[in-house]
């Protein structure tokens, strides 16, 4: 480290620029606040230099480091992003895009003023949770239905106002961990009810469950295992088993299915790939008191925590305290309803998650090849070839839904920084990297961001090979 005298240092620190001063300097797209706050850090961080003997930078180099300040915040705040990852449901990128009808009911919902707690045909105070009941209850052929804020909270929920102080049974083969935060045996520790496991990791019988039933039982619980599957010697019982065991001890039975495939009698069908996903109609049916799902995954809606099931354990759930913790608000509401409103209608090609997810392989192809026809060749080598797109979102962990891919392999710099160079680009486009080269899957971009794509890769591309 250079020593620098110390009467030339209280100089240099003199010698700083007055954050009037600096923070006019900087671009005025940015608010005035913004400006002062950037300009007092970068100040300071410069003094910071001075005093441990670093040279003292010029002003030019101080405007820029406040600049600098200024784009790392816009960058970090809350903005659309271009999806490229071939992932339908990428939890980091918000999971389901929603259909033009939710955006619309959300924003008329949002602005004004709307029925959301008020019976019109009554005239009197209604309830937020009566809207998409119906519905609910329609689709799903369930005796009642409630939305909370997401699948975790409607779990939680479950098991606090059906089991709490009481064991809730579950096999050692579901005691999963989704995400990172939820986690089943802490779940069930926050619901306060008791977790009794039983069986193997691999196989479960109908006995283990049986001869854990006693009078301190108060659910039963089955928790599909989205992101993961147990292949090879295994067992669980089915479902309906669970119910009848559940149902002759007078104690409960939740079941969380996870992804939220509403039934197997869609419009169109359900795709090969998500044959394996259970389905929220077929848990009703084989008697779950209670079955709980997501909002954003399968179903292609907001974030939510949908619980459909019997009357009876529905109504103890709405008396719960933590139901009123967990409340949804309006626009999620709205852009429920709307959601539910297409699958009534028999129109799932209004929803984005399915109009992406049955998107032919040969419609990406193309759009793909003219892509890459766009692109600097003599910059990167450049593919289309045959991949897979994903579900996400910790629904049919194997489900690989045949796409195609476009693959860039950069000459000069790595895959890395042509990443980073999409990711600055506004707006940013994630990519996926596999070995070494970037991977372009168009599944999860609408038609209309191909250009966005396109000119982000030839900016990226001719700026990395200048460097
Ligand atoms: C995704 C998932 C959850 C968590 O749902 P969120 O809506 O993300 O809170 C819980 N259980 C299962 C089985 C899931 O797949």
């Amino acid at each position: 480290m250079p020593k620098i005298p110390a009467a030339e240092r209280a100089s240099e620190l003199r010698n700083l620029p007055q954050v009037d001063r600096l923070s006019g300097a900087l671009p005025q797209s940015a608010a005035p606040t913004l400006r002062v706050a950037a300009a007092r850090r970068a100040i300071a961080d410069a003094s910071d230099a001075i005093l441990a003997g670093k040279p003292a930078p010029s002003f030019d180099e101080i405007v820029a480091a406040a600049s600098g300040v200024l784009e790392a915040q816009r960058r970090r705040r809350l903005r659309r992003v271009v999806n490229a990852t071939g992932v339908l449901l990428h939890t980091n990128l918000g999971r389901a895009p929603l259909s033009e009808e939710a955006q619309q009911l959300m924003a008329e919902v949002g602005a004004g003023y709307s029925n959301l707690e008020f019976d019109l045909a009554r005239g009197r105070r209604g309830s937020r949770y009566d809207h998409s009941t119906e519905m609910l209850t329609t689709l799903t052929r369930a005796e009642s239905a409630l939305v909370v804020n997401n699948n975790a909270a409607a779990v939680l929920l479950a098991l606090a106002g059906l089991a709490r102080g009481r064991e809730a049974i579950i096999s050692r083969g579901e005691l999963i961990e989704i995400g990172g935060e939820f986690r089943i045996p802490e779940i069930l520790a926050e619901s306060g009810a008791i977790m009794r496991e039983v069986g193997t990791t691999n196989r479960t019988h109908l006995k283990d469950y049986a001869n854990a039933m006693g009078p301190d039982t108060g659910a039963i619980l089955k928790v599909h295992p989205s992101n993961y599957e147990v292949t090879g010697f295994t067992a669980s019982v089915p479902s309906r088993q669970l119910a009848e065991l559940a149902r002759s001890n007078g104690v409960a039975f939740i079941s969380d299915v996870g992804s939220g495939l509403l039934s197997r009698n869609l419009p169109g069908g359900v795709p090969e790939w998500l044959t394996r996903e259970p389905a929220v109609a077929d848990a009703v049916d084989e008697g779950a008191d209670v079955v709980t799902f997501s909002g954003d995954k399968l179903l292609g809606g907001p974030q939510a925590g949908i619980l459909v099931g019997r009357s009876e354990a529905l109504s103890k759930l709405r008396r719960s305290p933590l139901l009123r913790a967990f409340r949804t608000d309006k626009t999620t509401l709205a852009a429920l309803d709307a959601t539910l409103a297409a699958y009534l209608e028999g129109n799932l090609s209004r929803i984005p998650f399915w109009r992406m997810a049955l998107l032919p392989a040969g419609e990406i192809e193309s759009r793909a090849r003219a892509l890459a026809e766009e692109l600097p060749v003599e910059q990167a080598k450049v593919d289309v070839e045959p991949g897979f797109s994903t579900t996400g979102g910790g629904s049919a962990p194997s489900s690989r839904i045949p796409t195609a891919v476009l693959r860039i392999a950069p000459q000069t710099a790595g895959a890395q920084d042509l990443s980073a160079a999409l990711l600055a680009s506004d707006p940013p486009v994630v990519a996926r990297i596999e070995d070494g080269a970037l991977l372009i899957d168009l599944r999860t971009v609408a038609p209309a961001d191909d250009s966005t794509v396109g000119a982000a890769l030839r900016k990226a591309l001719g700026g990395s090979s200048a460097s």
